[in-house]
């Protein structure tokens, strides 16, 4: 089966986060820093994007700091936003999901249940939930929907050789992290599964829970899955472009 490596890419921040928003109900005096990112699998003859950053128009709406459009963080990496044909959505926050329309001639993968409660469900247009979804990509994907451009899947399925989708619920209702084969076995991209590497060290989760006892249980799923502890990869730590090497400006080789 083919091997791929996994880059960590950073399009925002830094942004500074009260403790108990990395670590649920806890650290309320603590303050720390985390980035926005999205991930690229790269293989000999497949590349494919894990989430989508935002639009240049979004970060202008929300003023985010440090903001480089990820089309010309792609490009840093030689790779054109425009030829890629495989996007996972690990879920439809807007920091994951805002950028959907940067990727033209992409197919999109998400979890059924994730793409309908934010389409359809009228909690999701609640306070709470509004406030972390963004409405113009969730109409461009429903502009897709019904075409081979957006795949709507149950639990876990592969998208590629080596590459699989895996229900992680807990975060959201149906959040998907993603198994990749690598050099050194199965690595885990576990977006907001964990904002930070603590999350799974001290097996608690961070904030913005939907349901908790599913976020516990999600935890031992991917401990089953993942190769070794150090290939399972937190959403938002600043160490993700701190403690691996750099192989351009705000882009490090995670595997
Ligand atoms: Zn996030």
């Amino acid at each position: 089966m083919s091997d791929y490596e996994i880059y960590a890419l950073k399009y925002a921040g830094p942004f500074t986060r009260t403790g108990a928003h990395l670590m649920w109900y806890r650290d309320w005096d603590k303050i720390e820093k985390i980035n926005y990112y999205f991930w690229c699998i790269r293989g000999a003859s497949e590349t494919v994007i894990v989430d989508t950053g935002v639009t240049p128009q979004m970060a202008r709406d929300k003023e985010l700091n440090g903001y480089v459009n990820p089309i010309e963080v792609l490009a840093r990496m030689n790779v054109n936003a425009k030829d890629i044909r495989h996007v996972i959505v690990t879920h439809m926050h807007w920091d994951h999901s805002g950028g959907v329309s940067l990727f033209p001639r992409a197919t999109f993968y998400i979890q059924e249940n994730e793409y309908r409660f934010w389409q359809d469900n009228p909690v999701a247009r609640r306070p709470p939930f509004k406030k972390v979804s963004d409405s113009a990509s969730n109409t461009y994907l429903a502009s897709i929907e019904n075409t081979d451009r957006l795949i709507l899947l149950k639990d876990d399925q592969p998208i590629l050789p080596g590459i699989e989708c895996l229900l992680s619920p807990g975060h959201t209702v149906a959040l998907q992290s993603v198994a990749v084969n690598t050099n050194r076995g199965t690595a885990i991209i576990g977006s907001d599964c964990a904002h930070v590497f603590r999350n799974y060290t001290e097996d608690w989760p961070s904030s913005l829970i939907v349901d908790l006892v599913e976020w516990m249980k999600t935890y031992d799923k991917l401990g089953e899955r993942v190769s070794s502890p150090d290939l399972l990869f937190p959403g938002h730590d600043r160490l993700l472009l701190e403690n691996y090497p750099e192989i351009a400006e705000d882009i490090t080789r995670l595997v």
